[in-house]
């Protein structure tokens, strides 16, 4: 037998006992960013390497260590997107969308990074990306935050996720906390672990992330960003939690929450929960308003967010929060025995498949005794089967049984749409 070829580490196949479920959230979040009037956009999945390392940043992990990177054929570099912020940025630019408008934009789709495969952590992993462009003021950062917040409560998931939020100011603020930073922390280089000692002398910012308890400790002590917040920050981060409360939107003010990719200033926030283990963030984003013009467009303001996919699949699983309705299950089994009936049947199924396009209605095809084919029917699960035969074809009509009561009725061609839909 040949060797099976198996699916490379941490990329996944989505079976088909799972894509309901993404279908459900697709669904649910084109709905509500519809209603806020965000438009798709779609770009290419892979982009010049260039792009990334200037749009997420030289010294981000992402470029450092996670990014596809590969030449095509004739010697250029290329990568798999690892996000669609900067991807979304340079397809909207190149086709005019940014400079002196307003835009309203969302994606989804695949991204790649190569990080240790675990559980909500994968090498190809999905996102759904929202963005925002031409607005500078605090309305819209809230407008972005109030909508996800109205994604949560349709999906279940509210009370299930906390929303965290920080200002990380201007780049010139930033500038001047990661001195002050940086002159505290070498005194205890030492101590560091090995990331944060690198990090030191390329992103310093990112070591008040830490994950590791030692750093944290040292960390207690460090000025904090806060201090450094100018006036302008801070008077758009206080607007924006106006409006949240306005808009009764809970959240909590987390000052070491700076993100890992370069281009954020001012707003940044996520929505975390406790049920997931170490991934527990399961959307992330915030301002960027120098990226556009970091890849040579116009300076254009933007904010925006991006949310994970498996991991939101993951917490509805573990919540048991998919309604009975978003799972794939049969309405209508047709059966048939002879070559006319097999005619009819194809005839009956589709004038149901006009009739009530929501139903899903499977046609027993391969011939087989009537036995087998109630077999299948059983096991598909649908709630009533159809059953022709010559003598049905004949009189025009078929047999409808109940699969829950067991009881079966003939029933006249033309009634059968009626029939079902009524007692479905
Ligand atoms: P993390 O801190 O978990 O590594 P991140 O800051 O790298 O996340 P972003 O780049 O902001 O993540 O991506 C936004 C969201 O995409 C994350 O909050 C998460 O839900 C999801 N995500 C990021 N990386 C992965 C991955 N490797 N596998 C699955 N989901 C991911
Ligand atoms: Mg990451």
């Amino acid at each position: 037998m040949a060797r099976k070829i198996q699916a490379i580490r941490g990329m996944n196949d989505i079976l088909p006992d799972q894509s309901s479920v993404w279908l459900y959230l697709e669904k649910t979040v084109a709905e509500v960013v519809k209603s806020y009037g965000y438009q798709q956009i779609r770009f290419p999945i892979v982009e010049n390497t260039d792009l990334f390392k200037r749009g997420v940043g030289e010294t981000t992990d992402i470029v450092e260590k996670e990014m596809y990177t590969f030449e095509d054929r004739n010697g250029e570099s290329l990568t798999l997107r690892p996000e669609g912020t900067a991807s979304c940025v340079r397809a909207a630019d190149q086709a005019g969308l940014l400079f002196n408008q307003v835009q309203r934009l969302w994606y989804t789709g695949p991204m790649f990074r190569y990080e240790r495969p675990q559980k909500g952590r994968y090498r190809q992993f999905h996102q759904i990306g929202v963005e925002s462009f031409g607005m500078a003021t605090a309305d819209i950062d809230a407008e972005l935050i109030v909508l996800s917040a109205r994604l949560w409560q349709k999906l279940g998931l509210l009370e299930h996720v906390e929303l965290q939020l920080n200002t990380i100011g201007l780049a010139s603020e930033r500038e001047a906390y990661k001195a002050a930073l940086v002159d505290y922390l070498t005194e205890f280089k030492d101590q560091l672990d090995e990331d944060s000692q690198r990090r030191l002398s390329t992103n310093p910012l990112r070591i008040l992330d830490s994950k590791e308890e030692a750093t944290q400790a040292i960390l207690q002590g460090a000025p904090s960003l806060d201090e450094f917040i100018g006036e302008e920050s801070q008077s758009h981060f206080e607007r924006l939690q106006t409006i949240l409360k306005a808009n009764r939107v809970p959240y909590v003010i987390n000052r070491r929450l700076v993100r890992g990719l370069d281009y954020y200033g001012k707003t940044v926030f996520e929505w975390v929960t406790t049920h997931l283990g170490a991934q527990a963030t399961v959307c992330a984003g915030g301002r960027y308003d120098g990226l556009v013009e970091q890849l040579g467009g116009k300076p254009t303001p933007a904010v925006g967010f991006a949310m994970g996919i498996e991991r939101l699949v993951l917490l509805l699983e573990t919540l048991s929060l998919i309604p009975s309705e978003a799972k794939f299950s049969a309405d209508v089994f047709v059966v048939s025995i002879g070559d006319d009936a097999e005619v009819a049947s194809t005839r009956l199924a589709e004038q149901l498949r006009e009739t009530l396009p929501s139903l899903v209605v499977l046609r027993h095809c391969g011939g087989g005794n009537f036995k087998n084919q109630m077999k299948k029917a059983d096991r598909s699960e649908a709630r009533f089967t159809v059953i022709l035969g010559q003598d049905e074809v004949e009189q025009g009509v078929c047999q409808v049984k109940d699969m829950s009561t067991g009881e079966q009725q003939t029933c006249a061609f033309e009634d059968l749409p009626a029939y079902i839909s009524g007692n479905l």
